[in-house]
């Protein structure tokens, strides 16, 4: 098992800052989760605490002890990134016993473990073939196969799914979990997938811009997201954002849009004039009943949902409701917003302002 801390971490490449100050503590046996836009730092980062990159600034700690200028082959972290080399002259067995060869295991020992790593990885019918005769999708498995027969205490995946079709991610998804759960090591994992992270993740790290948005469990980011970033990039499909400016009534306020639009509302402790965007979750709208009429512009069955696009105060609002619904495009459509989903966000700094958790008081 393995203790990472990242105190203050930053990185340059010449002139440009790529990583702004990154503080992070994460504990043993934790699967952490890290999010954001492409190129707001994640392989950087990752590239950093495996030891493949200089740490520009800041300290990183692997199990308490300062590890910026520890060797990678010294850092017992396995790892299996976007872009992975195969040795190309080495059978699949081989190149997932190269690490067990190299530091002389007996074959005896590490044998089972390929063999159960192949297993688990649907290999089992390749072991003998040299990676020109793979598909991505089967060479980044003999990638992930190499980092999981050394049973390091730290595991780092960068997006090592991508390459992957929608069944095997799903099915690859659970054995990486169910590895987690057996080998109980510390696992940092980057990754696009929205499930995946929500799925895997003991804590999810937000990033953007070479910083630290939020950190916390799945639910929580869902729940209670700190600003407006976090709430438009965990859930899917998006949250909703309408903006507009409070006004205050003798019962519960308006949110007033630009084009005049007032959505009725409680806006509890926003005062009169502030500036707000209010964010739904599509799935947290009712249709069908309520006060708010919109136009349906397009109807997307999914099958499971059927989600339906329109415009709310002049902006672009989803609606995904359950099953199937007779609803046609240029229908007029009731909405409620309930109160309890509604997360308000300072529209100029992005900050959250409601500091309740909505799901804990809806019905
Ligand atoms: P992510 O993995 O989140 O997509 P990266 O960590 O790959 O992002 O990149 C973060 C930023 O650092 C990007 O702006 C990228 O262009 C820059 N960057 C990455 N590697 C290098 C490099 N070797 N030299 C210069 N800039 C780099
Ligand atoms: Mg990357």
């Amino acid at each position: 098992m393995a203790t990472v801390q990242l105190q203050g971490i930053f990185k340059r490449y010449g002139d440009n800052q790529v990583v702004h100050g990154v503080d992070l503590r994460i504990a043993h046996g934790e699967f952490i989760v890290l999010v954001g836009p492409s190129g707001c730092g994640k392989t950087t980062l990752m590239r950093m605490v495996a030891g493949l990159e200089d740490i520009s600034g800041g300290d990183l700690l692997i199990d308490g002890a300062r590890a910026n200028e520890l060797p990678p082959q010294q850092r017992n972290i396995g790892m299996v990134f976007q872009s992975y080399a195969l040795y190309p002259h080495l059978s699949v067995y081989e190149n997932i016993a190269f690490g067990p060869r190299l530091r002389k295991e007996p074959e005896s020992s590490f044998r089972p473990r390929i063999e159960a790593a192949a297993r688990m990885l649907n290999l089992t019918p390749y072991l003998e073939r040299l990676p020109r005769a793979l598909s991505g999708g089967q060479r980044q498995r003999v990638a992930m196969g190499r980092a999981i027969v050394r049973e390091p205490a730290l595991f780092l995946f960068d997006e090592p799914l991508s390459n992957l079709d929608a069944k095997l991610r799903v099915q690859m998804r659970t054995e990486i979990k169910a590895l987690h759960q057996r080998l109980k090591n510390t696992i940092i994992y980057v990754t696009h997938d929205q499930i995946e992270a929500m799925t895997m993740a003991d804590r999810i790290v937000v990033m953007n811009a070479g910083r630290i948005e939020q950190v916390g469990a799945p639910l929580e980011l869902y729940d209670r997201p700190a600003n407006l970033f976090v709430a438009g990039f965990i859930g899917s499909p998006g949250m909703n954002f309408i903006e507009g400016e409070i006004q205050r009534e003798t019962y519960g306020a308006s949110l007033v849009c630009a084009d005049g639009t007032r959505i009725h509302v409680q806006a509890p402790g926003i005062e009169h004039g502030s500036r707000v965007t209010l964010g739904i979750r599509p799935e947290h709208i009712v249709a069908g009943q309520g006060e708010v009429r919109v136009n349906v512009e397009v109807v997307e069955p999914t099958g499971a949902e059927t989600h339906l696009y329109a415009k709310l105060g002049g902006q672009p609002l989803c609606v995904a409701a359950a099953g199937r619904l007779a609803v046609q495009p240029g229908d007029a459509l009731s909405l409620q917003l309930p109160e309890t989903r509604l997360h308000y966000f300072d529209s100029a700094t992005g900050a959250r302002l409601n500091q309740d958790h909505p799901h804990e008081q809806a019905a």
